[in-house]
């Protein structure tokens, strides 16, 4: 395309990428979104627009406030602008009322949190000494609610304080919090941790509690969500022992799933409210393909410096616009390019274009959250950390750049714009991954696929094991106790685990029943976290000036904080010195370079014990299996990228620990033999095949990902070959595997959630949709679309062949039909 005007070549970015300096910028004229929208179409950015979808704007389905609400109830409706109640608010207060457990699962800016707080706020004001759990993910959340919660209390005339308790509230606080708040606000971990192992202490508040509201269901998922659902069981054997029954409101973002999901967590059948009757208007929604740059390797234009581009355009007609980014680097860079594109235009100082993501510390985010709602930031480059509910105002167009992952994530992003009816927009810049590529060949997807689901397994062993352990520190089990939805036999069995290791001790009760008490000095929630990554950050300390900047997690500091990482903070470059790994501290110092660093990690896949095992039955029959497996990551090295042309200008060692995982994996085993006699008859050499091998690979964690309708970072992917000089020598591998090449793709999470086996049943459908996919792509010997580019391996043989024909010749010689 030729974005601006002029179509000839120029020193970089042949064939018109959309980038670089040959785009006029606007005229001036180019005022608000729908100027915007008119000059693209002028200027033929929409040539590479895979998809332009309009949702029609929805009007509203409202109720009238019922006459039965408390009067000071209703005032605060009115103080807050509220004269009727939209149609699922209104059927949120019946279920409340009849103390029915619901989810709300409508679109962000729905009124979602009107419809816990309404029925509670009427059961507070009917029921002095009544008491509500809110429980947020983050403690950012938690605090963020409180302000409203607070003065939404305060207008309905109610005495009920709302407050915080998390790790960060001081005593005096967490005394007040225990004997006269209405309504806590918390989160799952210190509910596991701080309160329901000390529920003697807080009698009154358990005796009270009449609602429970879990609000971002969706973000408990896999081992953190099999974590939640068991602090919930706990929390409603306390409450009953207590005397009460509370009622379970959840709320979520778009999931395929909310009710499944719900009924998961709480153990406890919930109705869904799904359809929202707030009003919307019209959401245009793009999907942005940049151009092929280079034919040969199938590589486009670069999408972070599109989305930079097509924010910018934005941004200067004056449209709030929020970007999201991939990961932090991604955001860092993207702000970089913002600023020095729209440095020197009126009002875009670097000021008002700002970055947001989980490593600032709680008072820069609360700053920014604060200038976006005041208006002085204009734009905000972020990192997912937004998608969480927190209030930043409104804004009118929101940019991804790079796919999501899913569906849902996507238009969980798309849904931060857009204020009331007036019409907004949604730009999803797609990057030259596979996944990305696969959304822009078949965009309608986006709007008819069904989004992905959300899963969670609360019986699995490990995490069940960890919770009944703390649940019999909190009340002794009695026979024929339940844990929530556990069946009788899998606890008693568990009991009897745990009394064999002498952490519960069975004796007779008063009436011959058999009671388990808890047996040992260890005080159990401590050594239980209920996130795979543990809370404990590492600080980042700038030496010049002595400060702590921001904080990291413990995975992520492998691969940003390792020693002579650049590490990216608010635009500003740092080299990391020194990382001491011992005291979780990174010491940085400013740096003005031209490369930022990315990390190089080797991931090595051990099997420990195969559960099951099958043969394909195709012409040459290949082994697949399903089982537990180590898989074991170390970063092994970084890569210098220079900003803006993005060239690789250099590399470094990185010497830090590994980090291990137990996990699930399915894998496929090619055996030597056939690779040999295939290399043998194709005349490559066997790097040749295991490099096709890769690329096989490639295409089926993508098929996988989509077929499972997970986000593709939560399954993993690696092959190994004994005799790849780049694989290492796990004795385990080599007793259970031999020699053979075998590809594995395994739960990203530990412990598994139930992928690995959901890609065991399908391996001969997901086989031939790979071959499907493969031989679908519009591209000659292999693009970063279907099996990566034709490039990285230089032996002597290899360009015999190209791997594209090699993966299709291979998957023929197996005995794979072609698809027709
Ligand atoms: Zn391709």
């Amino acid at each position: 395309m030729s974005a601006g005007g002029s179509t000839g070549g120029s020193r970089r970015g042949p064939r018109g990428a959309f980038g670089g300096a040959r785009r006029k910028p606007w005229a001036s004229g180019a005022r608000g979104l729908q100027g915007v929208l008119a000059e693209w179409e002028r200027s033929g950015v929409f040539r590479n627009v895979a998809l332009d979808h309009t949702a029609p704007p929805r009007p509203a389905k409202t109720a009238p406030i019922p006459e039965a609400l408390p009067e000071g109830v209703r005032q605060a409706l009115t103080a807050k602008g509220v004269e009727e109640l939209y149609a699922h608010q209104a059927r949120a207060l019946e279920l409340g009322r009849a103390g029915r457990s619901f989810v709300v699962a409508t679109p962000t800016a729905s009124g979602k949190s009107l419809c816990y707080n309404l029925p509670i706020l009427e059961t507070l004001a009917a029921e002095p000494d009544a008491r509500a759990l809110y429980l947020f993910p983050t403690k950012a959340l938690a605090r963020d609610q409180e302000e409203a919660l607070k003065a939404l209390l305060r207008e309905a005339g109610l005495p009920h304080g709302a407050i915080t308790f998390d790790g960060d509230t001081p005593g005096d606080a967490r005394r007040v919090a225990k004997e006269r708040s209405g309504v806590l606000l918390s989160n799952p971990d210190m509910l596991h941790a701080g309160i329901l192992p000390h529920h003697t202490g807080w009698a009154r508040f358990f005796a009270n509690l009449r609602y429970v509201v879990l609000d971002e269901l969706h973000t408990y998922r896999g081992v953190f969500g099999s974590h939640l659902a068991n602090v919930v069981r706990r929390l409603k054997r306390i409450a009953a022992f207590h005397g009460a029954s509370p009622t379970f409101v959840g709320a979520s973002a778009t999931i395929g799933n909310p009710g499944e999901h719900a009924e998961r967590i709480l153990g406890e059948p919930v109705e869904v409210l799904a359809e929202s009757g707030a009003p919307t208007g019209p959401r245009r929604v793009l999907v942005y393909n940049p151009p092929v740059v280079n034919e040969d390797l199938g590589i486009r234009a670069s999408y972070l410096k599109t989305a930079v581009r097509l924010t910018a355009d934005l941004v200067k007609a004056g449209v709030p616009t929020l970007v999201f980014g991939q990961s932090r680097n991604g955001v860092e860079v993207m702000l970089k390019y913002l600023r020095d594109r729209l440095r020197g235009e009126p009002g875009l100082g670097d000021e008002a274009i700002h970055a947001y993501r989980g490593g600032y510390l709680p008072k820069q985010r609360r700053a920014i959250e604060a200038s976006l709602r005041s208006g002085d930031i204009r734009c905000v480059v972020a990192t997912n950390a937004l998608e969480l509910g927190i209030d930043i105002g409104s804004l009118d167009a929101v940019v991804c750049a790079g796919y999501p992952g899913t569906l849902a994530g996507t238009w969980q992003r798309f849904g931060r714009a857009g204020r009331r009816e007036s019409p907004s927009l949604g730009v999803l810049v797609t990057s030259s991954a596979p996944l990305d590529q696969y959304v822009a060949r078949e965009p309608g997807r986006l709007v008819d696929a069904p989004v992905e689901e959300a899963r969670i397994d609360p019986d699995n062993v490990e995490i069940l094991v960890q919770h009944l352990k703390c649940a019999a520190f909190e009340l002794p089990f009695e026979e024929g106790d339940r844990f929530g939805d556990l069946p009788v036999e899998s606890l008693e069995e568990a009991l009897g685990f745990l009394t064999h290791h002498g952490v519960v001790h069975p004796t007779a009760g008063a009436d011959g029943r058999q009671v388990w008490h808890w047996a040992t000095d260890a005080y159990p929630a401590n050594g239980v976290s209920l996130r795979s990554v543990g809370w404990d950050n590492f600080v980042i300390i700038d030496l010049d000036t002595d400060q702590t900047i921001a904080e990291m997690d413990w995975r992520s500091t492998h691969t940003m904080l390792h020693e002579q990482a650049i590490y990216q903070h608010a635009a500003e470059q740092y080299q990391v010195e020194r990382l001491d790994y011992e005291n979780h501290k990174a010491y940085v110092r400013r740096v003005k370079p031209d490369y930022y660093t990315t990390a190089m990690t080797h991931t090595k896949v051990t099997v420990l014990e195969e559960d099951q095992g099958a043969v394909l039955p195709l012409q040459k029959p290949l082994a697949v299996g399903l089982g537990e497996v180590t898989v074991v990551s170390k970063v092994v090295g970084y890569k210098k990228i220079k900003f803006h042309t993005h060239e690789n200008v250099g590399y470094g060692d990185v010497h830090l620990p590994e980090m291990q995982m137990h996990t699930t994996a399915f894998w496929l085993t090619f055996p030597e033999a056939l690779i040999q006699s295939f290399a043998l008859r194709e005349g490559v050499q066997r790097a040749a095949v295991v490099d096709a091998l890769r690329g096989l690979l490639d295409a089926m964690h993508v098929l996988a990902a989509m077929g499972l309708m997970v986000d593709p970072r939560d399954l993993g992917k690696t092959l190994e070959d004994q005799q790849d000089p780049a694989a290492g020598r796990g004795p385990g591998a080599e007793a259970a595997r031999g020699f053979d090449a075998t590809l594995f793709l395994y739960d990203r999470v530990p412990g598994g959630i139930g992928l690995a086996p959901r890609i065991f049943d399908e391996r001969e459908a997901l086989l031939r949709r790979t071959r499907a996919s493969i031989q679908g792509c519009d591209c000659g010997s292999g693009c970063p679309a279907c099996i990566g580019p034709d490039v990285g391996v230089d032996m002597e043989g290899m360009r015999s062949v190209p791997r594209k024909a090699l993966v299709l010749r291979l998957l023929d010689a197996v005995g794979l039909p072609q698809v027709h």
